[in-house]
Order: C-alpha cells, then sequence, then structure tokens
C-alpha cells in the first residue's frame, strides 16, 4: 500500500484534471492516475483521423500540466479495481493506493450495442490511439486502392451525432481536395463516405433548422446519409444494413454510441443508463461515503433536474465543480449542488462550416459564425498554449494549402 493521500483521481480528462487542478491549487494534496502519461482532447481526435493536425496538438503531458501544482502526484498507471467502501484504487501492477475520498473521472468506452462483427471489425474514435489507428489505417486504405486501380473505396460511419458528422466531413473534404492532388481524381472518384444512424436525422440533438444546414453541408460534400437505419453487421469489407443494403467498405468508423467502462461496472457502484453512476445533485456516489463520480463516467442532472449530454464543458465543469465540494467535506464546510453553465452545442461540417446552438437560450449560428464561435472555443478548451499553437498552424496551412499535416507511415499490406 502506498501513502494515504487526501484525493485520488482515477482519470486525467476535463473531468480530473479539472478536479486536480483546483484541488493542488487549494494545497489538497492528490494523486492522479491516468492510464497514459498525457491528456487528450477528444473534440478534435477526428481532425487526427483525418489527418489534419498532428498528435502533439491534441496531447499534453500530464506532468507539464501540474508541474507548478506541488501537490498533486501524476501516476501514469492503468487503475484496474475500485473498493469504494475501503477507497482504495489498485493499479495494473497490482499496488493499492488509500485515499479519503475517491473521484472517478475515467470517462467512457465505446458502446457496439452487440452489433455482430462491430467490436472486431469497426474503428471507434474515442481515443488518441483510436485516432492515430484510424489515421493509419485510412493511409493504407487509399495506398492499397492506388496500387490495385479499380474498386470502391468507400468508408461508413455509424452515428450521426456531432462525432459522426465532423467525421464525415473531415473525410469528404480529404477525398474532394487531398486524394486528387496527393493520389489521383480517378482514385477520389473511386471514394465515398457514408453516414448511417438509426435516427431520421443528422446531429438529432441539435435543431431542425441545424439539422437541415448540416444535412445539406453532408450533401454538398458527397456524403451518402442513410438515416433511420440501422447496422445489423460489421464485416472487414463492409456494412450490412437493417433494411438488407449491403455497403462495400473497406473502413467502417464507429461513432455510434458510449457506456462506462470496466472499472465502473466492476466498482460494486449502481450504475444506471449507459453503465454510469447516476450522481447525487453534489456529484457523488449515492449511498456511499467520500465518492465523486464525474464528467463521462456519471450521469449529471443540472439544478433543474435535467439530464445534461456526455460533454467536455460538462466533465470540466463538474470536475471544478466537484473540487469545491471536496474542499468542504475535508474542512467542515458545506457542499453545495451543482450549477452548470450551459455553453451550448457546436459541431463543424467541414471546414468553415459549423452549426451552433450557443448558450441556455440556445441561440442558433451557422455558416461561418458558427464556425467562427467554434474555433474561439476549441482554442480556449485545448489544454496548452502549445497545443493552441499548434492547431491553430495546422488550421492555418490546411485552409491555405488543403494538404495533411499528419504523416503516418503505412506500410503495404
Ligand atoms: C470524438 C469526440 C468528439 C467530441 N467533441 C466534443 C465537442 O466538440 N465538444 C464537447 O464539449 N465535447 C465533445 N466530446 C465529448 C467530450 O470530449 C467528453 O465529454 C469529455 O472528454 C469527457 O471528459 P471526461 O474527463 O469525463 O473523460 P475523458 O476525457 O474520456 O477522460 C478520461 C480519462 O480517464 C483515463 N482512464 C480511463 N480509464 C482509466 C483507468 N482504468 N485507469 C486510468 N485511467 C483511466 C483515460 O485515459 C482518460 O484520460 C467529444 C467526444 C469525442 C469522443
Amino acid at each position: 500500500m502506498d501513502d494515504i493521500y487526501q484525493v485520488i483521481v482515477v482519470g486525467g480528462g476535463f473531468a480530473g484534471m479539472a478536479a486536480a487542478r483546483e484541488l493542488g491549487r487549494k494545497r489538497i494534496s492528490v494523486l492522479l492516475v491516468d492510464a497514459n502519461n498525457y491528456h487528450q482532447f477528444q473534440p478534435l481526435l477526428y481532425q487526427v483521423a483525418a489527418s489534419q493536425i498532428g498528435v502533439s496538438a491534441v496531447a499534453r503531458p500530464l506532468r507539464s500540466v501540474f508541474r507548478r501544482i506541488r501537490d498533486v502526484r501524476v501516476l501514469t498507471a492503468e487503475a484496474t479495481s475500485i473498493d469504494a467502501a475501503a477507497h482504495t484504487v489498485t493499479t495494473a501492477d497490482g499496488t493499492r493506493y488509500q485515499g479519503r475520498i475517491l473521484v472517478i473521472a475515467a470517462g467512457a468506452v465505446p458502446n457496439f450495442f452487440n452489433t455482430p462483427g462491430a467490436q472486431e471489425h469497426a474503428y471507434p474514435l474515442y481515443s488518441l490511439d483510436d485516432a492515430v489507428r484510424l489515421s493509419t489505417a485510412l493511409t493504407r486504405t487509399l495506398e492499397t486502392a492506388e496500387r490495385e486501380g479499380s474498386g470502391a473505396t468507400d468508408v461508413v460511419i455509424v452515428g450521426g451525432g456531432p462525432t459522426g458528422v465532423e467525421t464525415a466531413g473531415a473525410l469528404a473534404e480529404n477525398i474532394k481536395y487531398i486524394v486528387p492532388k496527393y493520389f489521383s481524381p480517378a482514385l477520389a472518384d473511386r471514394c465515398r463516405v457514408h453516414l448511417v444512424d438509426m435516427v431520421p436525422n443528422v446531429l438529432n440533438a441539435f435543431s431542425p433548422k441545424s439539422q437541415a444546414y448540416a444535412r445539406a453541408r453532408l450533401g454538398k460534400l458527397g456524403v451518402q446519409l442513410h438515416m433511420g437505419q440501422s447496422v445489423g453487421e460489421v464485416r472487414p469489407d463492409g456494412v450490412a444494413l437493417s433494411d438488407g443494403t449491403d455497403i462495400p467498405a473497406r473502413i467502417t468508423v464507429w461513432a455510434g454510441g458510449l457506456q462506462a467502462g470496466k472499472i465502473i461496472a466492476e466498482s460494486g457502484l449502481a450504475q444506471g443508463k449507459g453503465g454510469r453512476i447516476d450522481v447525487t445533485p453534489e456529484l457523488r456516489a449515492p449511498g456511499v461515503e467520500g465518492i465523486y463520480v464525474l464528467g463521462d463516467s456519471a450521469n449529471i442532472t443540472d439544478d433543474t433536474g435535467a439530464k445534461l449530454p456526455q460533454l467536455g464543458s460538462v466533465a470540466q465543469q463538474s470536475g471544478k465543480w466537484a473540487a469545491r465540494n471536496i474542499h468542504a467535506d475535508l474542512t467542515g464546510g458545506t457542499r453545495q449542488p451543482f450549477r452548470y453553465s450551459d455553453k451550448g452545442y457546436m459541431a463543424m461540417v467541414g471546414r468553415g462550416a459549423a452549426v451552433a446552438e450557443l448558450g441556455r437560450k440556445r441561440i442558433q449560428v451557422q455558416g461561418p459564425p458558427a464556425f467562427a464561435s467554434w474555433l474561439v472555443v476549441h482554442l480556449a478548451l485545448l489544454p496548452g498554449v502549445r497545443q493552441r499553437i499548434r492547431a491553430l498552424s495546422s488550421w492555418a496551412a490546411g485552409y491555405l494549402t488543403h494538404s495533411p499535416t499528419q504523416v503516418f507511415v503505412a506500410k503495404p499490406d
């Protein structure tokens, strides 16, 4: 057993990083455990997958984030189990760490909804590893298709939410601008992007106006929409839809949903929708003392009781808020129920085009103004100055030259 910490935080994503930062600034000793030694910025993973920005723009070493906050110790290790009653976390090498309070901010994992073949053959897009794997597969597919000289080179994206729409837009733009220039116009003619979802509209959580804009933009980029269709099976060479349609494809991207990971499932804590923990208004796991669950690992409600979506802003704010409640726990103060400052939603639909529904009032913006809001928000959310500079320079270069930023070594099959 290692030393006893005041707080152990599992996960250095938006939620865990915000919580650890706030706690460390309040001089509370924290052990921050993450399987990776970096914070990954999920909202831009699709751009890494599409080779539009480099890995170093979306990942920041956790030790760099906390270099000046001496009360936070960063531990790179996979947490394999949590004992909620004993307040311990065990890591893959068998070491047990004890905290007075545990914060579970371990994010989520893809939910394949038991779709045959999906886990084996589809590419999820939830981590930096996923994004690099997908980018390499896409590059390799283009190289192979060019060598072969004929045959369709389609990509199917499952899930018409923001991740699916943003990925579809980015890949379709690559086919339009990059494939003809770096490979050949003939190869670009053989590439298509398909977007599939069981609900009838893309961006289902957005307003009809935003949905119509996204649909039109995707259509303009040549994305084929298969709305109101579920995927019956994913194979290495395509997907079968529920209505019997078969889409031959070399790559299937899974943006179809999330669920809480194994560590939550095996924690003994009562699970709600998506396997997540239905937390109390103070962001605590119900029925146990000293356990907070944050971000994508939790079902969080706002002060009106409405369920909040799995978003970076919800995760980040829940992290900060939980830190204040933990400070109250440790100093005899009073915990406060979480109040979410609603920033709204946004999604990119190709470069220069976006939809945004801003603030609690959902002020609707489309096109270049929405894109400008998207830029400002994402630059502000990126985890460091260097990441901001790298992302900005990649975006500027991409706009001016329509060239890929990230290069992957894709050996021929
Ligand atoms: C492709 C994509 C695009 C998105 N776009 C947007 C967007 O535009 N705007 C927006 O607001 N939100 C967006 N989101 C949602 C947003 O990124 C998430 O809601 C947010 O990252 C959740 O933060 P979190 O801290 O709960 O989890 P995460 O950010 O997932 O962090 C979890 C951390 O826990 C670590 N971890 C997990 N299990 C273990 C373990 N067993 N042991 C140790 N460490 C562990 C992981 O390594 C990770 O660092 C997007 C999500 C995705 C996947």
